[in-house]
């Protein structure tokens, strides 16, 4: 419990979360899809997306709440360029602030105009983001993660943040038919307890990893220039980045895009030298390849493969 309770408190003050916001520990992002489906919507979510993982989020949702709508839109397009009437009466919109399978992301600006005179729920799918960007925490009502990405850790955790707001939403719908049924987790984590026996060595991990690193503000600040770096060697290199619109590239996840052919290529001469490219997802699995800008990863390993890249013609 003092664990928890620690662990907690350093999510709050190393990522900057709101006092007010709450903050559980859970198994996944995945579990995160269900428990707003099952917690916090009694008819109908609306989802936002223009990737694999958003994709998957709404039909997650659907299976549970059939009401569930839903939006895609082009990756090189802002969000709000899709915004229609499809989500009309939705108690809760669904974001995936950055979309880990084709490297874009959703601004702060675009999520404060979501929220602008909507009385629901704004729900943010931040797996691959939170823990290396500054959330704008007071855009969302429901943050998660997993603890794999950013956080660099081994996976099997989920972090979930979640404003006065959703409580209070839960607390109306008064669901508690589940394990992880958000009331049921909060009364346990009141007491920095869990409702089922937990990760002590992620939360420990999680807890250690915390104590070690710089504040969320000055992580975010190498994060985006080791991102515009990267992008601008890309724009200024035979490759092709799979994002065309720079306003909504993420930061967090940079994908490049290249035939078939080349990327095997490049893919078995990077292993033979130690690197392990990271595939393309979904979609763009065989044409693509994603660089993980995580905290992680340090900037020494970013130069091997910046060196690596620099010795091969693909062109
Ligand atoms: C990785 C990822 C998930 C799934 O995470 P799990 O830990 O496997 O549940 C969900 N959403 C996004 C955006 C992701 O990148």
């Amino acid at each position: 419990m003092e664990l928890v309770e620690h662990t907690i408190s350093l999510l709050h003050s190393q990522l900057e979360i709101p006092p007010e916001y709450e903050v559980y520990f859970i198994s996944s992002a995945t579990e995160a899809w269900e428990i707003v489906a099952q917690s916090l919507v009694k008819e109908k979510s609306h989802h936002f997306y223009n990737g694999a993982f958003g994709q998957k989020w709404f039909e997650y949702t659907k299976r549970l709440k059939p009401g569930a709508t839903a939006q895609n839109f082009d990756k090189n397009d802002s969000l709000l360029t899709s915004l229609g009437s499809e989500g009309a009466g939705a108690e809760v919109l669904c974001v995936t602030q950055n979309e880990t399978s084709n490297g874009t992301q959703v601004m702060e600006a675009e999520l404060a105009v979501l929220r602008q005179g909507f009385d629901g729920l704004l729900a943010v799918d931040a797996t691959s983001s939170m823990g290396g960007v500054l959330l704008p925490w007071l855009c969302g009502d429901i943050w998660f993660a997993s603890v794999q990405k950013c956080f660099g850790l081994p996976p099997g955790m989920g972090v979930l943040v979640v404003s006065p707001k959703a409580i209070e939403v839960a607390q109306k719908i008064g669901e508690r038919d589940h394990y992880n049924s958000l009331l049921f987790i909060r009364d346990n984590f009141a007491k920095y307890q869990t409702p089922y026996t937990p990760n002590i060595l992620g939360i420990y991990l999680l807890n250690r990893m915390l104590q070690s690193t710089e504040s969320i503000t000055s992580i975010s600040q190498s994060i985006r220039t080791r991102a515009l770096d990267w992008y601008t060697y890309f724009e200024n290199s035979p490759w092709e980045l799979l994002i065309e619109n720079q306003e909504v590239r993420s930061d967090t996840v940079i994908a490049i895009q290249a035939e078939r052919g080349i990327i095997q290529t490049i893919k078995s001469k990077a292993n033979a030298e130690g690197i392990s490219l990271g595939n393309g997802y979904g979609e763009w699995k065989p044409t693509s390849l994603r660089i993980a800008n995580f905290p992680a990863i340090t900037n020494e390993d970013f130069q091997m493969l910046r060196d690596f890249l620099d010795s091969v013609t693909i062109a």
